[in-house]
């Protein structure tokens, strides 16, 4: 017999697919204060609520017979899944149930700023009655510009077609043939897509690349009387730049769902702003979609109680395979690596990951296809979603093929991952030995010996002296610290590559100094996301 607690009002629907085990005992109790919680944990083998429980560390060691943490939602914000993962408790979440929600609210905020409804109901409530201030605007014929065309873009984009609008996409970690698949045109660059839209949404997770990613200089480019909404994570649109363009009435209208600091502030100037449409994160507030998270949770949380399916569970899928551990870890860095590479070679659309692999690990195909697919798509797709069991099926479902072959040319416990778009390929290969660190050994036609960990920067030079003294000095001024440094080289003269494995984050600022160094050809920073 196990007990679940559950709490936070977690919809009705998937408690009771649990309550149907009669090996579960489930417990339902409103949001408890932190010490009540404490007191009671140690009971239970599972608890499943939403966000107003915090599952803080201290609790998850008072859950001595804890094996599953289950959050009814996407975010797991409120769990410490670092120390749930060092205890081997299981944190699951339910990543899907809401993407509905979202593109339906989407085409209320549109058609509400469009139409003024909300201006409209506040005009009836003060007992008027004025017809002409309020001629509205039809999406039919407008061009709708989604930034981002993953699960909530993609069925925006699939709405729209119904209302008669023009869909134009930039996303650039998707393959054209998704963009054909969902009728939406394919927009060179962001400039490209922001230049022709008259409605702008965007769907991206909040990364390094997208936070700001709509400032003052994005919205200046879009046509006048443009609408823009975020519903996706406050800081990609800038507010500031936001409420400004709605000031000087450059933008017709704007929405907002998420905000920089929530709950926003009484005194915001944006609840004041003209023409911007608010509300509370309501995205993922339906009925339905409570009850989509719910029955996702609940039933993962079943399976991994009574079957031992943890293969919803977000940060267990790694240590169930433990022998193989290092060999995952070489093969998510060396796809993470390439992707940079290749990145920065303006071949950000993978289409084919080729895994290679020696054939004492040939057992763990799935589990290092599953790594090198997460290493493509760490810092590309929302990470709270993001683990080494679905990483190959979001990574399919983006139009990658995926491949694996055993070889018995490579060295024992050693993986090469290529990736391949358009013309252009590149391949790194790996090992883990057993009991000793994992290192990358080779880049292209380049033999390499680094340990991938923190940031690893892959510069491509002239072979002539001088350039490793030069790289060395600027890093130095810029307090980045050098752990290791690789230089390797075809032929004497030639081109050589550096691998530089160094602590702590390098800045856009200074890869753009590096660039400008002498005899320097391309310089890619990795930071390594998966890093604990
Ligand atoms: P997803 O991971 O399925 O899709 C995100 C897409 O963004 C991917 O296709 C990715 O390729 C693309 N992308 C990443 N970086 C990009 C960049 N720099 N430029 C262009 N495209 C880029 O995520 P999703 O489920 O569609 O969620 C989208 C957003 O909506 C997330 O930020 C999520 O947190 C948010 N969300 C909000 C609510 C709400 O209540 N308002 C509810 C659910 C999700």
């Amino acid at each position: 017999m196990f007990r679940v607690l559950v709490t936070d009002d977690v919809d009705p629907e998937g408690l009771a697919l649990l309550a149907a085990e009669p090996q579960l005992q489930v417990d339902e109790v409103p949001t408890l204060p932190k010490d009540e919680l404490l007191a009671r944990i140690g009971d239970y083998d599972a608890i499943v609520g939403r966000s107003a429980t915090r599952i803080s560390p201290e609790v998850l060691k008072a859950g001595t017979k804890l094996k599953v943490v289950g959050r009814a939602g996407v975010g797991v914000d409120n769990v410490a899944v670092d120390v749930a993962t060092s205890l081997g408790i299981a944190v699951i979440n339910a990543p899907a149930g809401n993407t509905v929600a979202v593109a339906e609210l989407f085409f209320g905020a549109a058609i509400g700023l469009l139409r003024q409804i909300p201006r409209a109901q506040s005009v009836m409530e003060n007992g008027r009655w004025d017809r002409n201030t309020f001629l509205g605007r039809e999406l039919k014929g407008k061009t709708l510009g989604i930034v981002g065309l993953g699960r909530i873009g993609s069925e925006v984009a699939t709405r729209a077609h119904a209302f008669g609008m023009t869909v134009v996409g930039y996303d650039p970690y998707i393959a054209d043939e998704r963009f054909i698949a969902l009728r939406v045109r394919r927009a060179p660059s962001l400039d490209a897509l922001l230049h022709e839209t008259n409605i702008l949404t965007v769907h991206v997770p909040l990364t390094d690349e997208t936070k700001g990613m709509i400032g003052k200089r994005e919205l200046a480019r879009l046509p006048n009387r443009s609408v823009v909404v975020n519903m996706a994570r406050g800081g990609i649109v800038d507010e500031a730049a936001l409420l400004a363009a709605l000031e000087s009435e450059q933008l017709r209208g704007a929405a907002l769902d998420v905000f920089d600091a929530e709950p926003l502030a009484a005194d915001s100037p944006l609840r004041k702003a003209p023409n911007l449409l608010l509300t509370p994160h309501l995205g993922a507030n339906t009925v339905e979609a409570q009850r989509n998270v719910s029955r996702d949770v609940c039933l993962a949380v079943r399976d991994a109680l009574l079957r031992n399916d943890l293969s919803k569970s977000l940060n267990v899928a790694g240590g169930a395979v433990s022998e193989l551990q290092g060999a995952m870890l070489v093969a998510r860095r060396a796809a993470a690596v390439a992707r940079a590479v290749l990145a920065d070679q303006g071949m950000r659309a993978v289409r084919r990951v080729s895994l290679r692999v020696s054939p004492d690990i040939a057992h763990g195909t799935g589990a290092l296809l599953a790594s090198a697919a997460a290493g493509v798509l760490d810092g590309v797709i929302e990470t709270d979603r993001l683990n080494l069991i679905n990483a190959r099926s979001l990574a399919e479902a983006r139009g990658l093929e995926m491949s694996v072959g055993e070889s018995s040319e490579l060295a024992p416990r050693t993986v090469e991952v290529a990736l391949a778009g358009g013309m252009q390929q590149l391949a790194v290969t790996g090992s883990a030995p057993d009991g000793s660190t994992p290192r990358l050994t080779q880049i292209g036609s380049f033999h390499i010996d680094v340990n991938p960990r923190h940031t690893l920067l892959i510069l491509t030079n002239h072979d002539v002296p001088g350039v490793i003294g030069r790289v060395g000095t600027l890093l130095g001024e810029r307090h980045v610290n050098i752990a290791e440094y690789h230089q390797a080289r075809l032929a004497q003269g030639g081109d050589a590559l550096a691998a530089v494995s160094v602590d702590g984050e390098v800045s856009e600022a200074t890869r753009k100094a590096l660039l400008d160094l002498p005899d320097v050809v391309t310089a890619s920073v990795v930071h390594f996301r998966d890093e604990p």
